[in-house]
Formats: structure tokens, sequence, C-alpha cells
């Protein structure tokens, strides 16, 4: 059954090989065509990518017409068409079009690493009924990964603390972020990753939002903290640079859109009445 909503909708359309569109995708690249889109018909599209087709899944729909994605094992050339990387999307002034890609990206990834059982090393297969991949003979069973992970604006009265990875463009500093460990709460991870980052102790926690960051599945948890006591020392190799800045001589920040800079839009917004940022999504 076709879903009339209008934008981006998650579900697991049934593959006729006529109904919908396709997006073809390997590793965080989608295939334009020679006109500039991104959706192919399905007609004669597995005979014609079959040599580096790794697998299809219904995705769901977008705008009411189903989508699927066509997993390549690599990226065939043709002087027609360019590979576009999910990241060059990110600012796109339509969410649901990166909401969609994001997903396909996302989706694309578990099922090039899901194809053999990481146990016995059997062959998977697919389930018929969730997005799912299991091993007949042992019974592991895989769904797509999702890696939680804290971002944390710490502020100190005026001030703020941000930080600068050595992977950052040149003068660039953002909040502190770092992935749960197995066993950990993610109040403890802010906890523990602030004090690895920075050696600076922090309390009164408050969880603001949420953001799906697809590179490549990353659940960023953003939390605002308070500082309590120590004195800045960056992590050797994590971080470059760490230190306060004043809220009215900020460096260069993240991009909008991203959960980094919400938080930092926030607490502007709540410190000197700037406008109140839009939420990321
Ligand atoms: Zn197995």
């Amino acid at each position: 059954m076709l879903q009339q909503a209008k934008g981006w909708q998650i579900g697991q359309p049934h593959h006729d090989g006529s109904t919908g569109f396709a997006l073809l995708h390997c590793q965080q690249r989608f295939l334009q065509q020679a006109d500039g889109g991104m959706f192919w018909p399905l007609a004669s599209l597995e005979q014609r990518f079959s040599p580096w087709l790794l697998d299809i899944q219904g995705i769901g729909y977008l705008d009411g017409q189903p989508v699927f994605l066509y997993e390549l094992t690599e990226r065939p050339d043709d002087e027609q068409w360019q590979w576009v990387s999910l990241r060059s999307q990110l600012g796109h002034e339509n969410a649901d079009w990166f909401g969609m890609l994001s997903y396909a990206s996302q989706i694309g990834v578990w099922s090039r690493q899901h194809r053999f059982c990481g146990s016995c090393g059997q062959p998977m297969q697919s389930s018929t009924e969730h997005r799912m991949r299991y091993c007949q003979p042992c019974g592991l069973q895989q769904y797509p990964r999702l890696s939680p992970c804290m971002i944390v604006l710490v502020t100190r009265g005026d001030e703020v603390l941000l930080a600068r990875s050595p992977r950052f463009v040149s003068g660039l500093y953002s909040c502190l972020a770092g992935y749960a460990e197995p066993g950990e709460t993610m109040e403890g991870c802010v906890h523990r990753e602030v004090y690895e980052e920075t050696r600076i102790r922090v309390h009164n926690l408050r969880y603001v939002t949420s953001q799906n960051w697809p590179f490549p599945h990353s659940m960023m948890m953003g939390y605002h903290a308070e500082y309590l006591e120590g004195e800045i020392i960056p992590q050797e190799d994590e971080i470059e640079d760490a230190r306060w800045f004043k809220i009215h001589q900020l460096p260069l920040l993240p991009l909008s859109g991203s959960i980094a800079r919400y938080l930092i839009d926030l607490h502007l917004h709540e410190r000197s009445g700037s406008s109140k940022p839009v939420l990321p999504r």
C-alpha cells in the first residue's frame, strides 16, 4: 500500500522492480544522473548495475513514493554520472531530503558490513518482517547499528569551554564529545569524557536534545553542564587546543544545523537574549 503522507517516512516498501525510485549508494556517496537527479527509475536498474549490486532494501516513502536503496560494491564510473557525498547534502534546504539520505546511507553501511555472521562466518539472511539480518546456523541477529555519543557545552558564567581536534578545519572550535563505553550511563560518559579531554570537572548536567549523525552511525545526545573545578589540560593526541571563550568573543563555530552549534546558540539565547535557535533534525 502506498503511503500518502507528505515528506519522508521510514518504511519497508515491497520491491516489485517497477513502482518507486532508487537511490544508488556506495560508502557514503550517492550516484547522480546527468540531469542532476538522484532518484533512478527502477526499470532495468538491477540488470544495468548487476556487476556491482550488493543488496536492495526498501527504506521508506518520500511524498508517498516508495524509495529503495541499491547498495553497490564499488563506484562504477561514467562521464555522465557524479558521485555526491552525503556530507555535501548536510545543509540541504529540505530537511526531509537529508533525513532520507542519512537513513539510506546508514542502512547501506549496515547491509555492507553484515553480509556474513560475525560469530560463525556463515552468510546472513534478511528478515522479511524487520530491518534485521540473521544467521540460520547459529541464530545471531544484527540490527542497524547506532553508536551513542555525548556532546556537551560546558559553561562558566559568561564563558564557554570549546576545543578543537586536529581533524577540524583551521580555527574551528566546538563542544566536547565522545562515545559511551559499555556499562556506562550517558551522564557518566559526560563526566568521564570531559575529564579525559580537558581535566575539568563539571556538575549540574542538563539534557538538551539529540541528533542522529550519520558519519557513519552516531546518536549524539546533547548536554549542558556547568564548570565545577580544575584547570584545562588538553588530552594528548585527541585535543589540539581547549580554552574558555567569552560569549561575545567566539571563534569559528560548527555549521548551523549541527547539534554542536545548537548547544552554543541556545546558551547565547539564554544568556544574552539572541534569537532562539531552531532544533536540529
Ligand atoms: Zn552464525
